[in-house]
């Protein structure tokens, strides 16, 4: 993992005139997954503890997460998005049968919820003057889930893998985004959960990047520390 606060010092050298943020596991968290296999268990009398659906739902997610899967072409629409993720949960089946489709409909951004400090964030890079930008592989249009929270406003530009046909980890998409966000990539960070996703493609692209720890599970993301990375070049500076 990358070493978060050696990072932050070598951002200190340049100020940062826009923030990027990944969207899935950085600004939204997931619904809970193993209330679902729990409760499709119970229904075929399948028997599992909590901790097991809890393991089941771990191994899942992070085979959604490897480099294959994340450059499968899944966020470039609709189709490849339901194919891809359908049958990586049916591995799923041969434990719960039935489970997949269930697990499928948890990807719907709409039953994704912001963290606690993801408002507060954007508000606070808001009164700023810092541009914001959402920079996510995904097959849905997120302008529409931002809307449907209270958050439309507190972002600039979404530069979205299915509508620029490109996803992470290219860089291309990277550079789309400093050219929409109007910011050199130097000086523009981008954040985000995914150490080679949203980390090494970004800085390939020649930005800054900051590697949010894993969340706890409750409270805040972790999302304070843009802040503190943002004000402090620009203390620095002024
Ligand atoms: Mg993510």
């Amino acid at each position: 993992m990358r070493d978060v606060r050696s990072r932050s010092r070598a951002i200190a050298i340049t100020a940062i005139e826009a923030v990027l943020f990944d969207w899935g596991d950085t600004l939204f968290y997931p619904p809970d997954a193993t209330a679902v296999i729990l409760a499709a268990a119970r229904e075929h009398r399948v028997a599992m503890s909590a901790r097991e659906a809890q393991a089941l739902w771990r191994e899942l997610w992070d085979a959604g997460k490897t480099p294959e899967e994340v450059a499968s072409g899944r966020d470039l629409s609709r189709e490849q998005h339901r194919a891809s993720w359908t049958k990586l949960f049916g591995r799923a089946d041969a434990r719960v049968p039935g489970l997949s489709p269930r697990l499928y409909e948890l990807m719907d951004p709409y039953r994704w919820t912001p963290y606690e400090d993801t408002r507060p964030t954007l508000e606070a890079l808001r009164t700023r003057r810092i541009p914001t930008g959402i920079v996510s592989n995904h097959a849905y249009d997120l302008r529409d889930v931002f809307a449907s929270r209270g958050l439309r406003d507190l972002v600039d530009v979404f530069v979205l893998s299915f509508e620029k046909g490109v996803a992470k980890p290219s860089p291309r998409l990277f550079e789309i985004a400093a050219k929409e966000i109007g910011t050199p990539p130097e000086r523009t960070l981008m954040v985000g959960d995914h150490a080679d996703a949203d980390g090494a493609a970004a800085a390939a692209a020649g930005m800054q990047t900051y590697i949010l720890p894993m969340w706890s599970g409750s409270g805040p993301r972790g999302l304070a520390h843009v802040i503190e990375l943002v004000d402090g070049p620009r203390g620095a500076r002024g």
